[in-house]
């Protein structure tokens, strides 16, 4: 499998599907799991990076949000405690068929069978910490991308983990709403200016260490979302999407998303039925 980075903390793992991230943050107190994910070949390679980092530590796991991607390790980590947001488990139903359809279609055989995680963290209050001696662990509801989206701040180490938002690979998939999405990026806008943040990690694509980049994702998110709720349908279906195939490499295979995505903001944002 992939590492995407690793320092004397954390780890970034790459899936071979939809270059999906794993974050593995560790220390003498904690072992801090976020995703993951995907082919059972690659969580054999996280279990076994986690034994052997393991000493007595706690292993928490958290799930950024409920999308089928990042929910398939849940049964490969014996976790004291397991987080995401309040609305997680809503999603139960829509994400186990999500799972099994997409296993199915490329024969992916898994050593246990997948249970929709239980979650012993409930994150119900925005800003909720949990503190360890060394860390605090500050989360942030983030929706837009799915409702029940989290975005988690690693103190004093000062790592922002934002789940789908900020990707370079990948235009905003907007499967909840355009307006709670753009807030969503005023609020990461403004965890990073306020803190320093020293490493960003994002659920598909490459992790950013500065802030300029960090901002500039900021600035190509909502750029995305603004053009399609301000131009006009002509413009809509000519030179824009050719653009978007531009710039995000597998555009392509996914602009069944930027349809979805045109729908919705022209009915939420701008009114004007496409
Ligand atoms: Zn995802």
């Amino acid at each position: 499998m992939k590492i995407q980075f690793e320092n004397k903390n954390l780890i970034v793992f790459e899936s071979a599907i939809f270059r999906t991230s794993s974050i593995l943050f560790h220390n003498e107190e904690i072992i801090f799991l976020v995703d993951p994910n995907y082919l059972p070949i690659e969580i054999a390679f996280i279990q076994k990076k986690v034994e052997s980092i393991r000493k007595n530590q706690a292993v928490y796991l958290l799930y950024t949000h409920s999308d089928y991607d990042h929910i398939v390790g849940s049964e490969c980590f014996d976790a004291d405690k397991t987080i995401a947001s309040q609305l997680f488990s809503t999603f139960k139903d829509k994400q186990m068929k999500a799972v099994s359809d997409f296993d199915i279609s490329l024969y992916v055989k898994r050593p246990k069978r997948l249970n929709f995680p239980t979650i012993s963290n409930v994150i119900s209050e925005e800003g909720q910490s949990i503190k360890t001696n060394s860390n605090t662990f500050t989360f942030y509801f983030a929706p837009g991308h799915t409702a029940d989206g989290l975005i988690t701040l690693v103190e004093p180490e000062n790592y922002l983990f934002v789940g789908d938002y900020l990707s370079n690979i990948e235009f905003p998939f907007i499967e909840d709403c355009p307006i709670k999405y753009l807030a969503t990026l005023d609020k990461i806008e403004k965890i990073v200016n306020t803190n320093d943040i020293q490493l960003l990690v994002v659920g598909h694509g490459d992790h950013i260490h500065t802030k300029e980049e960090m901002l500039q994702r900021i600035a190509n998110s909502r750029e995305y979302i603004n053009l399609i709720a301000n131009i006009t349908n002509d413009e809509l279906f000519s030179h824009f999407p050719r653009g978007l195939s531009k710039k995000y490499p597998f555009f392509e295979s996914v602009k069944e998303h930027h349809h979805k995505n045109v729908k919705l903001i022209r009915e939420k944002i701008t009114n004007k039925q496409v």
